[in-house]
């Protein structure tokens, strides 16, 4: 079975397509680009939940019949900063999404912080959206802190400035080994294998199957 993925984010499809390559279950990631492109989408909804249901949906509409789509809608969520920058992480630093000045934002904005309270954490909800109306959603979050520079040439977005609980290096010090077990967006994926595993999609049940 072939999952589209309702992103444009490359480093999106690489962890999800390494996640899924090892979870065991008969299907591949492939981008939105694959199959057309992914339409616009207004992230309004003010929730992760809401918004991967909107990627979702809006990518599921313009795919083959029988296609499912998945969305990840993810963020950082700062103690310091009441959650901030979370829904709005992709455009913290503007309506132009700009991972480097999102990050120097952040970095700034946290700059004062004393360690005790720099507490943050990473959130993924992904929505898989397919035939005959499914529409599921799950979960996962990494619990850490924000160093005060960035550290570390892997990963994406805020991965330098994020420490995971338990660990003295950043995401992106750690890379993608470590990430694709502990992350949010790990831990959301297992969520929803454990879901396929126990209420298999109809055509799920039909390994090599495509949409
Ligand atoms: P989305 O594509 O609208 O879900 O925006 C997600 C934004 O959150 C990205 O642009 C990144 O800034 C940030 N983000 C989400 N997941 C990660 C991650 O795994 N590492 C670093 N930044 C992330």
């Amino acid at each position: 079975m072939r999952w589209f993925l309702a992103s444009g984010n490359a480093h999106k499809v690489a962890e999800l397509r390494a996640l899924a390559a090892v979870s065991g279950l008969p299907i591949t990631i492939h981008s939105a680009r694959e199959a057309g492109g992914m339409p616009p989408v207004v992230e309004d909804s003010g929730t992760f939940r809401g918004n991967a249901g909107k990627k979702a949906r809006a990518l599921l509409a313009v795919l083959p019949p029988g296609a499912w789509a998945l969305a990840d809608d993810s963020g950082v969520c700062v103690d310091a900063l009441d959650g901030a920058p979370g829904v709005e992480s992709a455009y913290y630093a503007g309506p132009q999404s700009d991972p480097a000045a999102n990050l120097a934002k952040l970095v700034e904005v946290m700059r004062a912080v004393p360690e005790a309270h720099r507490g943050a954490r990473f959130l993924s909800v992904l929505c898989l959206a397919g035939p005959g109306g499914v529409e599921e959603y799950f979960e996962g979050r990494c619990e850490g802190r924000l160093c005060r520079e960035p550290r570390g040439g892997e990963g994406f977005g805020y991965d330098p400035l994020f420490i995971p609980l338990g660990y003295s290096a950043t995401y992106a010090e750690l890379g993608d080994e470590v990430k694709s077990r502990i992350s949010h967006r790990a831990k959301a994926w297992r969520a929803l294998v454990d879901w396929a595993r126990r209420a298999p999609p109809v055509s799920m049940a039909a390994p090599g199957r495509r949409p």
